[in-house]
Formats: structure tokens, sequence, C-alpha cells
């Protein structure tokens, strides 16, 4: 049995963290590769290394004295080590860094110190072999990732390693000039080791029990979900629930490995497994609940539109002509909605409007703002009669108005437009007929 556990900033803010971490590694000898994040918030008001980071290099490119700024850094990563007691000196790599913020490295080279450094600590508090992520993930001279070169070095490297750590977040070039993902990176760099190392499991520690049939500001106490297909947990996150990051979901998803969120507060938690397919049946008809707002709907109505060839293309073609993305597009018989994000439609409002009468020659157009969509969904909806009904009745009894209705053929969702001062209410109400008073 092989497992990658990837650690999340708040599971490695502090020494105290650090030792929840070293009980949970110990715990199984299977947990035997390691991807830290940098040290995250301690508290709330509290500041991640990773900001702090970035703050102190843009102060060093603007030619500004940054030496307390990165002497604060150093406190963090000193407090980590005293509290755990750990003979070990940064004094040298923080040299190292201070010369390259001076020579202008880049902000991806210093950002991706937090986890450098953090994967220091953890390997000589565990007594891990350290193994930088410049040598193993491979980026091009692009800063495109690459997925395969990647894959075949980081596989040749980590056979060689009984136990590792590797930092998340970064990699290099062939060069060396080393490139990050995104923010929350780490995700990804777990995920292309346990598809490198053929892991049974990625464990990804974080500060919640998993994922949650709905947004815990809106419904307090909402239960956690035990299992999520990969299709369930895209719909849900492309509606705004996120704990991992997407692009995390790729390798491993390819190489058939389940993820693990766990919880490193409550490591006794069994936290929620993400896979492939399952027989299990989900405990409810419904997975998960997730939603988010700030949606435009434009409605625009000609007679006699569905006997027009083409107008659906012509419109769209606006659309893409003002480069902005089409979220949904429900119609009706002389009627077609666009579902787009607000902020990006704004931007491009008049010229859109001119366009669409331009192409098609409308009767009417009707904008309406401020709208909320809310995806319902669950692999057990498939098998189950009513469930549109269940939906439909729950927001009538709690005189919520829907404005949209989408049913995917896959039938793993329904997604409802709300106005947006109808938004939690919806959420509350769905989450009660289907988790509180399930039949
Ligand atoms: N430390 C990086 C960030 O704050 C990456 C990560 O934590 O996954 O975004």
């Amino acid at each position: 049995m092989k497992k990658v556990v990837k650690f999340g900033g708040s599971s490695l803010a502090s020494a105290e963290q650090f030792k929840k971490v070293g009980n949970i590694i110990r715990a199984e000898e299977s947990r035997r590769y390691v991807v830290p994040s940098a040290p995250g918030k301690r508290f709330s008001a509290d500041t991640k290394v990773t900001d702090m980071l970035y703050g102190c290099y843009a102060a060093a490119e603007n030619g500004e004295d940054f030496t307390e700024k990165l002497a604060a850094i150093k406190d963090r990563y000193q407090e980590i080590i005293d509290g755990l007691g750990l003979k070990f000196s940064l004094d040298e790599d923080f040299e190292v860094i201070r010369k390259n913020f001076s020579e202008k490295a880049g902000s991806n080279y210093a950002a991706s110190r937090g986890e450098f450094l953090n994967g220091k600590i953890m390997a000589a508090y565990l007594g891990f072999e350290f193994i930088d992520a410049a040598e193993v993930v491979r980026f091009d001279e692009n800063g495109d990732f690459q997925s395969e070169i990647t894959n075949e070095i980081m596989s040749a490297r980590l056979e060689k390693a009984k136990n590792a750590v590797i930092p998340g977040f970064y990699g290099a070039t062939e060069e060396g000039r080393v490139i990050t993902f995104s923010r929350g990176g780490s995700d990804i760099t777990g995920s292309l080791v346990a598809r490198a190392v053929n892991a049974d499991l990625y464990e990804n520690w974080t500060d919640v029990s998993g994922f949650l049939i709905a947004d815990p500001r809106i419904v307090k106490g909402s239960k956690s979900i035990e299992t999520i297909t990969y299709k369930e947990l895209r719909e849900l996150s492309y509606m705004g629930a996120s704990v991992l990051h997407e692009d995390a979901i790729f390798p491993v998803r390819r190489a058939g490995i389940p993820i693990n969120i766990r919880n490193t507060n409550a490591p006794a938690d069994k936290g929620t497994l993400i896979v492939e397919a399952t027989c299990c049946q989900p405990k409810y008809t419904i997975t998960g609940i997730a939603g988010t707002d700030g949606f435009a709907a434009i409605t625009i109505e000609k007679a006699m539109m569905n006997s027009e060839v083409g107008f659906c293309r012509k419109v769209l073609q606006v659309f893409e002509d003002n480069g902005v993305s089409i979220e949904h597009m429900p119609s009706g018989i002389d009627t077609m909605t666009i579902f787009v994000h607000k902020d990006k439609f704004e931007e491009k409002e008049q010229q859109i409007l001119a366009g669409i009468h331009k192409a098609v020659d409308p009767d009417h157009i009707e904008l309406e703002s401020d709208l909320a969509l809310i995806a319902i969904v669950g692999r057990g909806m498939k098998s189950t009669r009513g469930t549109a009904g269940r939906i439909f009745s729950a927001l009538a009894h709690a005189h919520i108005n829907v404005k949209m209705i989408d049913q995917g053929s896959s039938e793993l969702n329904i997604i409802v437009g709300v106005r947006h001062d109808d938004f939690k209410n919806a959420i509350k109400a769905l989450y009660e007929i289907f988790v509180l008073t399930q039949i």
C-alpha cells in the first residue's frame, strides 16, 4: 500500500500543526510521499507565508529595502523549527533567497520558496529525503506545464526513494527557471506525485472534514459527503464549491487513483472519498447542492424564430466576437435566453446588444441581472423518480420563483435559476427537503 499525503497551509501554519501532521504520517507506514504547502494562517487575521513572499519580492523589485519583510518570513519558519525542537538552520537558504531577490529572480521563484523551505523543515522533522520540486516538475519555456515529461522524470526519481518530501506548488524549466502553478497549486503537485508513484490513494489533508452537502455559511451544520464521483465533483466545483484545485483532478483521475479529503484537526473523521465510479448508493438522492450568483440573462424574442435557420448560431457568434462565454441557454418557441457572468457581460453590454440587433433583428430583447444559479447534483437522481418534482415543490413552498430550469441528459444535475435575493433561501429549502426530510 502506497499513499501520497498532501498537507495544506493551515495544516502547517505552526509547530503545533506540524506535530499533528507528524502523528498522522507516522500512524501509517504507507504514507510514504509527503507534499507540503507553505505555512498558512495561524488565525484569521494572519498572513499566509506565500502572500508575505509576494509582498517582500514586490518591495525588492521596486528597489525598496526588503530586509524587514524577509526577516518576518524567516521568523515564521524559525518559530516552527524551535517549536519542533529541531537542530536545523535555514540561514544559508535565506542568504541565497536574499541575494536572488536583489537580483530580481522573479515573483514565481519568490512564491515558490514558501513550499521549498517548508519542505526542508518537514523532511528534517520526519527524517525523510527532500526532493526539490524544481527537479521533478517540468514546465516549458512558455511556462506551460509538461505533464508527460514530469511523469517520466518524477517516477524515475521517486522509485529510488523509500520516503520523500516533495514541496508543492512549483516546478522549473529544463534550464532551472522556477515556475509556479496557480494559487492553491500544491493540490496539483500531490496529484502528480500520486500518479508518478502509482499510489493506491491520494490523501489531501486540509482543515475541513471533506466536502459538505451545502455551503456551511448558508446551511449551518451541513452534513458532509462520504463518497463523490469525479463527475459530480466537477459539477459542484463549477458552481463554486471549492476545497480542491480543479487541475488536481486530472492526473489521478486518469490513473484511477481515488482522492480522500481529510481533516488534520480531526484525523478520526473519514472525510470525503472522490472516486471514478462507485456502486455505493449515496445516502441521499442528491450528493450536493452548490450555487453562485452574479449571473445576467439576456432574453431574445422574435416571432417564428424556430423556423429561421441559423438564428441561434448568429446570436452566439455575437457573444463569441465579444469574448463573452455563455453559461446556459434555455430556449422557448419564439425566445431564447442566454445566461452569462454579469461582470464579463457588463463590460461589453452595449456592443453585444447592438450586435444582436444587427445579426438577427429581434422583436424584443430583455435583460435581467442579479440572478443566481443553483445546481442540485447527484448520481442518485438517475434512478429516482420525482426528483424534479421535489425540487420545485420545495422552492414553491419557500415562495421562490424559478426563473430557469436546465437538466442535462446525463441526469446528474438539475440547475435552477433564481433571483439573487432568493439564493440562500432556495439552498436552505433544497437541503431541507433532500437531506433533513429524506423519505
Ligand atoms: N502556497 C500556495 C498558495 O498559497 C500554494 C498552495 O498552498 O497550494 O496558493
